[in-house]
């Protein structure tokens, strides 16, 4: 039997009948967009994360676009980023026609490091050419950034913070969630996400009233809210009143069931996924040049469990002779991709990215992995070394 890379089969089979109950639900309804469970899952979202508002969406580069969009983000802005991340990060930046700044990470968290965010915004400054707007705060593989000080700095700037926490839902940093520090979080429920349903799904969760209305509207055509209309007189149904250039990117009904059922284990799993690292961590210590170090007082969700290694390479190849999957998150940092190259950097460039990318490897992980095969993951890196 081959080992999973992430085993979503036993959470299934842990809550089979509740999802089935709670799909078929829908299924009898009729109501399958915009639903009872999609207001139930942002309620339930917004408790998890002491957030005032959840407005769900239906992915998260979606929930991405519309914060930029919330807070006005346009063309001739300048939106600093990590250039090591997933793809979305930066491609909705440029998809709203602003333009991307990439700032380098720090080697021990692959977080976005505070003081190159400070030189890149200076530099971007002097240069003139882009008006420094927002910042998009990755929470890579499970853990918060160092919040508190990109926080005072993005302050000092007057740039909006915005969290993407799609890695990192429930991740917390002093006991705190990126809220706490960031004007907006945004979200995926991709299903191989900590947190993920059985097709696309996204959230955003802001504590600013003014703006989670303004969200309801972008994410449905730019319908009217009842701010817009406020001793409006109107003939009109307000359903098709449109304040603003909005999208269609509501989250489904279906989805919002699953996902009600599945946050619910997802505080436990959390837990679990912790336990897990930590005995890799442990376990592995002697045998890799770098095990995860996670940013002091914080807790990660564990998306991934990342190792580096020389001749990484090798090390994925052999650990697929074992009948281990293993991954590259990433391989090629987006400055080093066709679509981005011409986007501005921080200054000298990004060479802990650069590094990074082609140390890093990503071992099996998920909330339901056990001793026995995480001992039979080990053994094999252990057998790698031996070989040398
Ligand atoms: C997965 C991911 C996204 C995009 O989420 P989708 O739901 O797939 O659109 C955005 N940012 C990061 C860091 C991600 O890992």
């Amino acid at each position: 039997m081959s080992i999973p890379f992430i085993d979503l089969g036993a959470q299934r089979e842990r809550i089979k009948t509740e999802i089935h109950a709670a799909v078929a639900e829908v299924v009898d309804s009729g109501a399958y967009i915009m639903g009872p469970p999609v207001k139930a899952l942002e309620a339930a979202l917004s408790e998890f994360s002491s957030a005032a508002h959840t407005i769900s969406c239906a992915n998260g580069t979606d929930a991405l676009i519309l914060a930029l969009k919330a807070y006005g983000v346009k063309p001739g802005d300048a939106v600093f980023c990590p250039s090591f991340t997933f793809t979305a990060t930066a491609e909705v930046v440029a998809l709203i026609g602003a333009t991307p700044v990439f700032v380098d990470i720090r080697p021990d968290t692959y977080n976005l490091d505070p003081d190159h965010l400070s030189a890149s915004i200076k530099k971007i400054r002097d240069e003139g050419e882009y008006n420094p707007a927002a910042v998009i705060i990755v929470d890579l593989f499970g853990q918060m950034a160092d919040y508190p000080a990109l926080s005072r700095i993005s302050k000092d700037n007057g740039l909006t913070m915005i969290a993407d926490s799609a890695q990192s839902f429930g991740a917390t940093l002093s006991g705190k969630m990126p809220l706490e520090w960031a004007d907006i979080l945004t979200t995926s429920f991709f299903p191989a996400k900590p947190l993920g349903c059985y097709g696309d799904g996204g959230a955003i969760q802001t504590n600013d009233a003014e703006t989670a209305e303004v969200l309801l509207s972008l994410r449905n055509h730019g319908q009217a809210t009842k701010k817009d209309l406020n001793g409006a007189e109107t003939d009109h149904d307000p359903k098709y009143l449109n304040y603003r250039i909005g999208m269609n990117s509501r989250l489904d009904s279906i989805q919002a069931a699953v996902l009600i059922e599945k946050l619910k284990i997802f505080p436990g799993e959390i837990k679990d996924r912790v336990r897990i690292a930590e005995r890799y961590n442990r376990t592995l210590k002697d045998l890799v040049t770098q095990t995860p170090r996670t940013i002091d007082d914080g807790v990660s969700v564990w998306a991934q469990y990342t190792i580096e290694t020389r001749e990484r390479d090798d090390l994925a190849a052999h650990l697929k002779t074992h009948g281990i999957p293993s991954a590259i998150y990433y391989p090629v940092p987006l400055h080093r991709q066709e679509p981005y190259r011409h986007y501005p950097q921080g200054p000298g460039g990004l060479p802990i990215s650069e590094e990074k990318a082609g140390a890093v490897i990503s071992l099996p992980m998920h909330a339901y992995l056990d001793e026995e095969t995480q001992d039979k993951i080990v053994d094999a890196i252990r057998g790698f070394n031996g070989a040398r």
